[in-house]
């Protein structure tokens, strides 16, 4: 059976990268892509900013598509060190990841900040990958679902259509730590994001929501079957082309 939402692969390199190995490991992911043929799923990878023009033009027509870690709200101006949404596109980005956690956590980004993020890379044409997720705390004390509630609302700005973004769910504990929630919590944290986004937007049914954290090539065919799981956001895994391709496969 067709799914009426394509599902999405993005590999997260974070601050991963020099030239050489960025540009083997995106060739190597472009050249699986392109020998795979596939038309029923993405796959995107967001390389440190330094290399996002060159990952671009590596990976030109396989079919992959690139997308950019973060970006700020202004489109120029005196914010040293910043890159803004209309800067990624300009380096043949599609794709930006707002609202990461190690983001909200090292930098302080709240959700009017993501939300703000998200505005920017829809001024620029790119279309945001808005994470939400809770920490191990708010988990063990039963806040999952709220924490989620509070996070979409305060990170997905309005006029939001199913076209125009990506929802990750990415539960805190789960990145980079290889702990994972179960299949079934993860289809409650899912459906969870399904209702609220329900209530914020006509097409809610048809966003994809990405799950992240901990994601391999042997537990990828687990957590891409749950029902509203339309894809992962993937760390450490998407530094691997034969590892990340695998998660693609599984998709
Ligand atoms: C991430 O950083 O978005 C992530 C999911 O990392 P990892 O796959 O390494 O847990």
């Amino acid at each position: 059976m067709a799914r009426s939402r394509r599902p999405l692969i993005a590999g997260n390199w974070k601050m991963n990268g020099l030239r050489a190995d960025a540009l083997a490991l995106a060739t190597g992911v472009a050249d699986g892509v392109r020998s795979a043929g596939w038309s029923d799923r993405e796959v995107l990878v967001c390389p440190p900013a330094t290399l996002l023009a060159a990952v671009a033009e590596a990976v030109k027509g396989s079919g992959v598509l690139v997308g950019g870690q973060n970006c700020h709200v202004n489109p120029n101006g005196a914010h040293t060190g910043d890159i803004s949404a209309e800067m990624l596109r300009d380096a043949g980005v599609s794709h930006v990841i707002v609202g990461h956690s190690e983001r909200r956590t090292d930098c302080g980004e709240t959700d009017a900040i993501v939300r703000a993020k998200a505005e920017a890379a829809w001024r620029a044409g790119l279309l945001p990958i808005i994470c939400i997720g809770e920490t191990l705390t708010e988990r063990e004390a039963n806040r999952t679902l709220t924490v989620l509630e509070t996070q979409i609302k305060g990170s997905v700005p309005s006029g939001a259509t199913a076209a125009k973004l990506v929802v990750a769910y990415e539960p805190v504990w789960a990145i980079g730590t290889g702990k994972t929630p179960t299949t079934a919590e993860v289809a409650s944290a899912h459906a969870h994001i399904r209702r609220v986004l329900d209530g914020l937007m006509a097409d809610a049914g048809a966003v994809r929501l990405l799950y992240g954290g901990s994601v391999k090539g042997s537990n990828a065919g687990e957590l891409l079957a749950v029902g509203d799981v339309d894809g992962a956001l993937v760390g450490g895994a998407s530094l691997k082309a034969d590892e990340f391709l695998a998660i693609a496969k599984a998709a």
